[in-house]
């Protein structure tokens, strides 16, 4: 049975609440983000991952555990007991997963229900297409395929085990050899372009949708592959995989600008119709941008992507708009100051 949910502190002073996450992925730039808005933070790390958090004095507090499957309602109990508000990033997701993240009683930052629409492709799906955006086309069966699609496993962490074809032919020939127990995966049309990732916050409070910068990833082994001439590539039996292992910033021609704002304002717009209180918080459109400047999507993350990591001190876009360097941490931990102070705490929990 479900333990009830505690009382929300009545208190309007951001200092009598901690902001937490797990160490790992964004943790750094949310920690920092929060002690620039003069709030105190721990992080929760896995035992021998702290190194981190000790080297860069973001977390006034570090709680370790031995694995995640110890997270317990004794250690809920301790970030209780802090008034701790929880800052979902893509590792605690992956690590926690959505049905353990629901049962959590432990304040958390941004709407939970919405995260089973992102990690939902079929969900997912009917939101972007509600929203009207530009999505690539999706194969139901292997026998469909008729030009290049990028075949994603169900699962695959981080773009790993990705591959690329273009007949029925070819993708039972890889799949078979590589993947033969795997039944879960989805066939989407390669899309020719560059990959661009959108960083947004919408904010509750002030109903304002904000750009707040751009990345593209840095993949292993995609981005390599051109280090080699093509024969090289043929005669080693090269498959492409999109390992993650950093992010590189943008900054996008200014004039793709006013329909990207308007792509995140539908986004916003109809997750009412996915939940009640909608999404809100950081969120992420990851698009393909082809020749033609068409902006296909073809993922969203409903919550701070790593992509914002470069920004630790703001982005040029950032600049624009706020006096003092803003991260999307620091946002966020703006969003949870101004709400505690207009004791409207409850509109930014979810
Ligand atoms: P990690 O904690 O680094 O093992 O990451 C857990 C998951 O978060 C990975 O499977 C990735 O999907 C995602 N992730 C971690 N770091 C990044 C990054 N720098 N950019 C994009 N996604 C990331
Ligand atoms: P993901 O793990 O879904 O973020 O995707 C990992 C990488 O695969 C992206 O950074 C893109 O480079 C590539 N990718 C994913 N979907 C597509 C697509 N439909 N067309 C072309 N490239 C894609």
């Amino acid at each position: 049975m479900a333990r009830p949910a505690p009382i929300l502190p009545a208190s309007i002073n951001p200092s009598d609440f901690t902001v937490a996450t797990i160490g790992s992925h964004s943790a750094l730039q949310i920690l920092k983000g929060a002690k620039d808005e003069g709030m105190r933070t721990l992080v929760i790390c896995k035992e021998g991952a702290e190194r981190p958090y000790r080297s860069y004095p973001v977390a006034d507090e570090i709680l370790t555990i031995p694995d995640w499957s110890a997270w317990d309602e004794k250690l809920e109990e301790e970030l209780i007991k802090r008034n701790a508000i929880i800052i979902p990033h893509g590792s605690f997701i992956a690590y926690m997963g959505h049905e353990r993240v629901k049962q959590m009683q432990v304040m958390y930052y941004g709407t939970k229900e919405i995260l089973e629409w992102e990690s939902d492709r079929k969900k997912e799906r009917i939101w972007m297409e509600k929203a009207g955006l530009q999505l690539p086309k999706v194969f139901e069966k292997p026998e469909d395929i008729n030009c290049p699609v990028i075949v994603k496993f169900h699962g695959a962490g981080g773009g790993f085990g990705y591959f690329v074809v273009k007949t029925p032919e070819q993708f039972y020939e890889v799949k078979n050899r590589k993947y033969p127990e795997q039944n879960d995966f989805v066939l989407q049309q390669y899309i020719v372009g560059v990959p661009l990732y959108i960083h947004y916050f919408y904010s509750p409070l002030t109903k304002e949708l904000e750009i707040m910068s751009f990345d593209k990833r840095y993949e292993s082994n995609a981005d390599s592959i051109g280090r080699i001439r093509a024969e090289d590539q043929l005669s080693a039996n090269i498959h492409t995989s999109y390992t993650i292992v950093g992010n590189i910033p943008v900054v996008v021609r200014e004039s793709l600008l006013p329909h990207m704002f308007e792509m995140g304002d539908r986004i916003v717009e109809t997750s009412h119709e996915c939940c009640d209180k909608g999404l809100f918080g950081p969120f992420c459109l990851e698009t393909i941008i082809t020749r033609k400047l068409e902006i296909f999507v073809f993922e969203i993350s409903a919550r701070i992507v790593a992509g914002t990591n470069p920004f630790v001190e703001g982005s040029p876009y950032t600049a624009l708009k706020y006096k003092e360097p803003m991260s999307t941490g620091r946002r966020i931990a703006r969003d949870i100051k101004q709400a505690i102070e207009a004791g409207r705490l409850e509109e930014v929990l979810g």
